[in-house]
């Protein structure tokens, strides 16, 4: 049951929803990888390598991003390398580990880069505001995930160590970037920043 301010248990309906949502985003996920012959996992380096591709070059960098062994992500890539949509380049030590979308790549993430389309519609509903403090809010939620270990890598703002809280005097953008020396609206928090570094606590 809940309070009479409709709090008890609040958390425990934020996490149910949150899992339901997760559900709904792995089932879409998994709907859209088979429609190009992909596996979910295939899809999600294509597309990474599609959006920032100097960050992850390489296996073991997406192996940490989406949570997986090195020896899993090896072979996903090897699967896109046979089906001629990722190639490898010799890195410095002349081994050939840097991997790259191949044109044919390039066509296939920009086909899949609509997949979570039906999320963003759903959101676009919500008042601008809204969607900003849910954007902070899950942000800090991942990045407390990220300190206790359970998500390993996500360039967010929140986890990123030139990130200063509440260091700039205006509501609409309270925070600080130290990089970019500039204030960071809530609208403007980053998912997936290049110059993203690890705060380190
Ligand atoms: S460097 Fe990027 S992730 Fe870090 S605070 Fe600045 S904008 Fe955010």
């Amino acid at each position: 049951m809940t309070g009479t301010e409709g709090t008890a248990d609040l958390d425990r309906r934020l996490a149910d929803a949150l899992e339901r949502l997760g559900h709904g985003m792995r089932s879409l996920a998994q709907r859209t990888a088979r429609g190009h012959g992909l596996s979910p996992l295939q899809q999600q380096a294509v597309l990474a390598l599609f959006r920032q591709p100097e960050v992850r070059r390489e296996v073991g960098a997406l192996a940490l991003e989406f949570d997986v062994t090195t020896p899993t992500m090896s072979d996903a890539v090897a699967a896109l390398e046979r089906k001629e949509l990722v190639s490898r380049s010799p890195g410095k030590d002349g081994r050939r580990r840097l991997l790259t979308l191949t044109p044919q790549g390039e066509e296939v993430a920009r086909g899949l880069s609509t997949w979570d389309d039906p999320l963003t519609a759903a959101l676009a509903g919500l008042p601008v505001a809204d969607r900003a403090t849910t954007l902070q809010s899950l942000l800090d939620v991942i990045a407390g995930l990220q300190r206790a270990g359970v998500v390993s890598v996500m360039r967010t703002c929140p986890a990123c160590r030139f990130f200063g809280r509440d260091e700039h005097p205006d509501p609409i953008a309270p925070h600080f970037c130290h990089l970019l020396r500039a204030p960071l609206p809530l609208t403007a928090l980053r998912t997936d920043c290049p110059e993203y570094e690890p705060a380190t606590r």
